[in-house]
């Protein structure tokens, strides 16, 4: 899957701008403000619909303008695509594939995929659990349809029951409704964890081969999923998970009902990230920070790939700042096929650049390439 031109009018701080790209990778150099995320982001929305910084379409368009519109030519499953997106102008959003108006957003992304990696995604390792969780969901999501409908049928579970929790000092009639709903959590808890458990057994190989090559073979990192304590074996067959989870909610009942908390199930999972068996998020220096957030990003274009057939295209937002020349030239040599898009503010990390090319941008204006 390849990006191979894409047109920009009227979004973000860019005025009118084409840009063809190199097959396989393409470096956005330019001072701080000056349009490298905003190129970026114009990718994203051309993948998803939608942007990775704001809800609001209203903030992507040009300062003055009534409305934006991108254009992207992309090559995919040995076809070429137009993929076309407009919003503002006083009308809806407007979504094409090779001129054929969309229904939704999906059919952008059965076209284009990306997988992004920006400063904020160092999250994954320094935050808490939930920061994983999201990076976990976010790409079963996308992968799987199964496991959509199970997430947002278990977080509408998860919800109603918080509130009958809540709720059960001043109508404790309502206690007598936990039986079911703990018996629906654990079916579709049992599902997230079955697809979760085999998404970071994956995860786990891919990311500990990146970071390894990354740091040239000094550096060990371990991604293992946590879940639930009474699930022996995340991998076991459905129906055991479902009594074990059933287990847990027991043992946790007077502590739910006391804390009026929702204590038991796999909305608390994790996966643990190591390096060299030190636990990530509290010793990782800002480079291993990182690399690892970095791996854990590139173990999930890799099981894209595998799915379904071509690699993403891969978006690096400022990823080269705090890595060593060593690490810097594995971002920007050896990350395999596909194609990628990395930005950076100093050209002069690009002398270890062996083949793509350099984009210049300047006020919204690319030169170069
Ligand atoms: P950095 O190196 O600091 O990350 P950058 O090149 O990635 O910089 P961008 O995030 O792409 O910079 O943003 C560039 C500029 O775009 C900002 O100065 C911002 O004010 C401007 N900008 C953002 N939204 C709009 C908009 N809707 N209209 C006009 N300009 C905008
Ligand atoms: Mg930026």
């Amino acid at each position: 899957m390849r990006l191979e031109s894409i047109q920009l009018e009227h979004f973000r701080n860019y005025a009118g701008q084409r840009v063809d790209f190199d097959p396989v990778c393409n470096v956005i150099c330019g001072e701080n403000a000056q349009g490298k995320t905003n190129l970026l982001e114009a990718m994203v929305c051309l993948s998803t619909g939608k942007s990775h910084r704001t809800r609001s379409d209203r903030e992507l368009v040009r300062f003055g303008e009534a409305g934006f519109r991108l254009a992207g030519s992309i090559h995919t499953r040995g076809r070429d695509f137009l993929s076309q997106l407009e919003a503002g102008f006083g009308r809806k959003k407007h979504i094409a594939v090779n001129k054929v108006p969309a229904k939704s957003a999906s059919e952008l992304s059965a076209v284009l995929n990306t997988v992004f990696f920006c400063p904020e995604d160092l999250q994954l390792i320094r935050e808490g659990p939930a920061a994983r969780r999201r990076f976990m969901d976010a790409s079963l999501c996308q992968l799987r349809p199964g496991y959509a409908a199970a997430l947002s049928e278990y977080q509408r579970l998860h919800e109603h029951k918080t509130r009958i929790l809540r709720d059960c000092d001043e109508r404790p009639d309502l206690i007598a409704t936990l039986p079911d709903f703990n018996l629906r959590m654990a079916e579709t808890g049992a599902v997230l964890i079955h697809y979760r458990a085999r998404f970071a057994a994956v995860l786990a190989k891919y990311a500990a081969a990146a970071h390894s090559e990354c740091s040239g073979g000094r550096e060990r990192l371990e991604v293992r999923y946590q879940t639930v304590k009474t699930v022996a074996d995340p991998l076991a067959d459905q129906k055991l998970l479902v009594l074990q989870l059933l287990e847990h909610q027991r043992t946790h009942h007077y502590a739910e009902v006391s804390s009026r908390q929702c204590l038991s199930g796999p909305h608390k999972d994790d996966l643990e990230v190591e390096l060299d068996g030190l636990n990530a998020r509290s010793f990782a220096s800002q480079g291993q920070t990182r690399t690892a957030a970095l791996s854990l990003k590139l173990a999930a274009r890799e099981i894209h790939k595998e799915i379904i057939g071509e690699y993403p295209i891969l978006l690096l937002d400022d990823v080269l700042s705090e890595l060593d020349p060593r690490r810097q030239e594995y971002v920007l040599n050896r990350l395999g096929s596909g194609q990628v898009f990395i930005t950076c503010c100093e050209e002069d990390r690009l002398h270890a650049l062996l083949k793509g090319r350099v984009y210049r941008v300047s006020g919204g204006v690319v030169t170069g390439g």
